[in-house]
């Protein structure tokens, strides 16, 4: 079973500490798979890494169930945050050999949707010291059911993700028409043959569907290469303030005319705002909002990161200007 199978790896006896990567494209539900384990109390020898692209602690937020976690900032592991992720994982294993002795058997990191996680193994194993200390035990990547077509059809990088894994998860399976699950699937498989295909809603195991008729993919190199993929960090100072209704409403309206007028170039927006009714955490997918999350005040002591960033908004996605979306703000209501 997902669950049972990380936590059994580390009885092989070599003397390295297995590490997993989780990965999958922006909004596949990473988070939540992995919240789930932890509220299941599974994972809890392995010491997490949570990185996120823009450096927004809302994951790591979420993540309070974790024994060891670690946030790892300055940029997605595969590119500009490899040298930190290096760095890190050297200093897990001291752990583990050290102070955590016995207790740390495992490593799980949870990339960002924006990281190749063959990159990453590939740096792993040309790392001396890295290369006699871990083994990569599993590439676990999430497909979403909703966007997992589209994403293979048209980012490349979704389609590197599905290539590498070792095992491949397909979340939202209820959220998406079946036919479109059932030819996802025989897509997966026809991309990743070597991959044991699963599937979960929100880190619960379900049932694959029967494969239907795979879907016919566009050369893995297109000629004209789309504009990279990047964060962007708006501040949003108005709506952050306790008293300030109406700056709460500025922003969603603006946000929504943003998704709309912009909603094929954006990916991912995330962040912590301040309304009336308390610290929302904001999320899309694509250009769809995610129901508002209401996070507490006061985080639990368990939370190890820093506190979430309040007022800050993270949009990723390609083909923006962010000097250009900050002066749409500052015009609107910021
Ligand atoms: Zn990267």
């Amino acid at each position: 079973m997902t669950e049972a199978s990380i936590q059994g790896q580390n009885a092989k006896g070599d003397g390295l500490l297995p590490l997993t990567i989780l990965g999958g494209f922006l909004g596949a539900g990473k988070s939540s798979w992995l919240r789930h384990q932890l509220h299941q109390g599974l994972l809890r020898d392995q010491h997490i890494i949570v990185n996120e692209a823009a450096g927004t602690p809302v994951d790591n937020l979420l993540l309070g169930k974790a024994t060891r976690l670690t946030v790892l900032a300055g940029g997605c592991a595969c590119c500009e945050g490899l040298t930190t992720l290096i760095a890190t994982l050297r200093d897990i294993c001291d752990q583990a050999s050290g102070q955590d002795a016995g207790k740390t058997t495992g490593i799980l990191l949870e990339t960002s949707g924006l990281a190749d996680p063959g990159v990453i193994a590939s740096a792993i194993a040309a790392d001396p010291i890295l290369a006699r200390r871990l083994r990569l035990s599993e590439i676990i990547v999430l497909a979403d059911a909703q966007h997992g077509t589209s994403q293979l059809m048209e980012e490349p990088l979704a389609r590197a993700q599905a290539e590498t894994a070792d095992r491949i998860i397909m979340t939202k399976t209820a959220s998406a028409p079946p036919d479109q699950t059932a030819r996802l699937l025989a897509t997966l498989r026809l991309l990743n043959p070597g991959a044991r295909i699963e599937a979960a809603e929100l880190g619960i195991p379900r049932d694959l569907p029967e494969p239907g008729q795979p879907y016919a993919l566009p050369a893995a190199r297109a000629d004209t290469p789309d504009a990279p993929i990047r964060p962007f960090r708006l501040t949003i100072g108005g709506a952050s303030r306790d008293d300030d209704v109406l700056g709460w409403v500025a922003l969603s309206t603006w946000l929504s005319a943003l998704l709309f007028a912009r909603g094929k170039d954006v990916i991912r927006v995330k962040g912590v705002v301040r309304t009336p009714a308390g610290r929302l955490l904001l999320q899309s997918v694509r250009h769809v909002m995610q129901p508002p999350e209401i996070l507490p005040e006061i985080m639990p002591e368990t939370f190890a990161g820093p506190q979430p960033e309040e007022g800050v908004i993270v949009l990723i996605g390609r083909n923006f200007d962010a000097g250009l979306i900050a002066q749409s703000w500052a015009r609107f209501g910021g």
